[in-house]
């Protein structure tokens, strides 16, 4: 797996004097102005919303992997809680507000060649009468038992957010 590779590719010469970089391997510099810049992995929110045994999936509208089933969730903007996001991101792709009920962990994952962690998170909706309506890059939204769970899965973190709330979801 390349984490750097297009973090070499888009940073060539610096932005401060136009000299070209040194590449080092997750990292480049500019000898003349003594400044290094890291590629570190952009942080994300993956949310999984369990209700009756059924978890909510999204089939992406957009690129990268348009079509495939994804778990709700995205960037974390500047200024926010990584709880913040989980909620701002639920109302927008889904109309629901929900609360945060777990941290499950974080994981690697890529997005269009970036290095990415997204942090996994359990949340309940606030109320259960709700229904989820897809807005934004969401296609579809859609809810699966664990023998539902299609194969077309778009990133790494989805796998793993589903290997861990298996206990909670209907065969
Ligand atoms: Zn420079």
């Amino acid at each position: 797996m390349s984490f750097h590779k297009k973090f070499h590719e888009t940073f060539t010469s610096c932005p401060n004097c136009g000299k070209r970089l040194n590449h080092e391997k997750n990292s480049v510099s500019c000898e003349t102005c003594k400044k290094v810049w890291y590629n570190n992995p952009a942080p994300a929110t993956s949310i999984a919303l369990i209700k009756d045994g059924k978890i909510l999936l999204a089939k992406r509208k957009i690129e990268p992997h348009k079509g495939e089933w994804d778990i709700l969730g995205g960037f974390i903007e500047a200024g926010e809680s990584a709880e913040e996001t989980v909620i701002r991101e639920m109302k927008e792709e889904t109309t629901l507000d929900v609360e945060v009920d777990e941290y499950l962990g974080s994981v690697w994952d890529i997005y269009e060649g970036r290095p990415t962690l997204p942090m996994l998170y359990l949340v309940k909706m606030k109320n259960k009468n709700q229904i989820p309506t897809p807005q934004d890059d969401v296609e579809e939204l859609k809810w699966f038992t664990k023998s539902e769970i299609p194969k077309n899965l778009a990133f790494r973190n989805v796998e793993i957010i589903l290997q861990k709330v298996q206990k909670y979801l209907k065969k």
